[in-house]
């Protein structure tokens, strides 16, 4: 017997169907699950009447159906919602939910907290809390999507993406079979371009999600040079740029139309000068790819500042007049601190040894 039970919430279906095939049962079982789960939304085991009651009383015994619980709901002028989810351990995290014309984009969390310390970032300034879970990881999901009810066709996620906080291939092996649940018929059924992994530029696992899964992949560049790079991204002391492109290039190869995005936080008089945004399309001139920009949201103990929009407006022209398509990020939902670097949630915050709840605002 284990000392704690299983929650079927973060199991994938290769593991749901090592688990009923350890219990004497069919694998099929496992679809079954998850159509009750994902399709359905069924987070009470009693109501599973597919299986047996001694079935499902033989599960209980060793497994139990969490998902997490949400503490505040807010929405934006702008239509856009964001969840406070709670998570063990007096821990709560931000899950944003932005509805578009033509789809709706649900940023979650990966971590709570992030060790990389980016100088611009609030989650980076934060120190590094602990992983989330794949249960914690897909739950966001699918409290999201229980919420807005996937039948309303206007209220729907059709894209995932893993920019909340935290950098999620350091959380590698809890983060891939929760991608795989995504993608997953029986899961969310979402398409692999739908689905984006946002990372700092840990390379060796950019190969290695090359190998495990079909998901796009957004990079976050920020910088042309790598002199600039390491103060902003000090990751990049170790996997500097130019390693980073070629991981870039492998990722893309044999995948067709497939493309990086590079993701750019503007940040005024650091890197938002022409002579950047030059630098930027010659560096990436060989590279499948399409830009986003960021206007820097700035948040409190942090000096930087937002790009002015003249400046902004020159550094795209001069991006787009290369091939690469380069949009800037509209802050949606700031009046509710959802925008981009504004995500807090609230933790117990160990690496920094205050053990004191913190929460993060803009
Ligand atoms: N760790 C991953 C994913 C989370 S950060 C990564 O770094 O890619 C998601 C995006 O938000 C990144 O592109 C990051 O650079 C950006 N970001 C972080 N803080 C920001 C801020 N204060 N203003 C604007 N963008 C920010
Ligand atoms: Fe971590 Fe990403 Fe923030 Fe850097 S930008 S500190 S990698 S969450």
């Amino acid at each position: 017997m284990l000392d704690e039970k299983i929650n079927l919430l973060g199991l994938d279906r290769a593991a749901l169907e090592k688990l009923f095939t350890k219990i004497g049962e069919q694998k099929y079982r496992a679809a079954q699950f998850m159509k009750g789960l994902y399709h359905q939304y069924e987070s009470d085991f009693d109501n599973y009447t597919t299986f047996s009651k001694i079935l499902r009383t033989r599960m209980q015994e060793f497994s139990t159906l969490e998902v997490p619980t949400i503490v505040s709901k807010k929405t934006s002028k702008d239509g856009t919602i964001k969840w406070l989810l709670q998570m063990r351990e007096g821990n709560a995290i931000e899950t944003v939910y932005i509805p578009e014309k033509k789809r709706g984009t649900l940023c979650i969390s990966s971590q709570i907290g992030c060790s990389l310390n980016c100088s611009f970032c609030a989650t980076g300034a934060q120190g590094f809390n602990r992983h989330l879970t794949t249960a914690e990881i897909i739950g966001q999901v699918w409290v999201a999507a229980h919420e807005l009810g996937q039948s309303n066709k206007n209220r729907r996620i059709t894209n995932v993406v893993l920019m909340g906080m935290g950098e999620p291939l350091a959380n590698y092996k809890r983060v891939l079979p929760a991608l795989k649940i995504m993608l997953d018929d029986f899961g969310f059924g979402l398409a692999s371009r739908r689905v984006t992994v946002s990372t700092s530029g840990m390379v060796p696992l950019i190969y290695q999600l090359k190998e495990d899964i079909d998901v796009s992949l957004a990079v976050s560049l920020h910088a042309p040079y790598d002199l600039l790079r390491n103060t902003l991204v000090p990751l990049n002391k170790k996997y500097n740029i130019d390693t980073l492109l070629k991981a870039c290039m492998d990722y893309v190869k044999d995948k067709r139309k497939a493309k990086i995005t590079f993701e750019y936080t503007l940040i005024k008089d650091i890197n938002d000068k022409p002579e950047h945004a030059r630098a930027l399309i010659k560096l990436l001139a060989k590279v499948p790819c399409k830009i986003n920009l960021i206007p820097f949201n700035p948040f409190s103990g942090n000096s930087y500042e937002r790009s002015l929009p003249e400046s902004i407006e020159l550094f795209q022209n001069i991006c787009e007049k290369s091939r690469i398509v380069t949009t800037v990020r509209k802050t949606r939902g700031d009046d509710i601190d959802a925008a981009c670097g504004q995500l807090a949630g609230e933790f117990l915050d160990r690496t920094r040894r205050s053990n004191t709840i913190k929460m993060k605002v803009s």
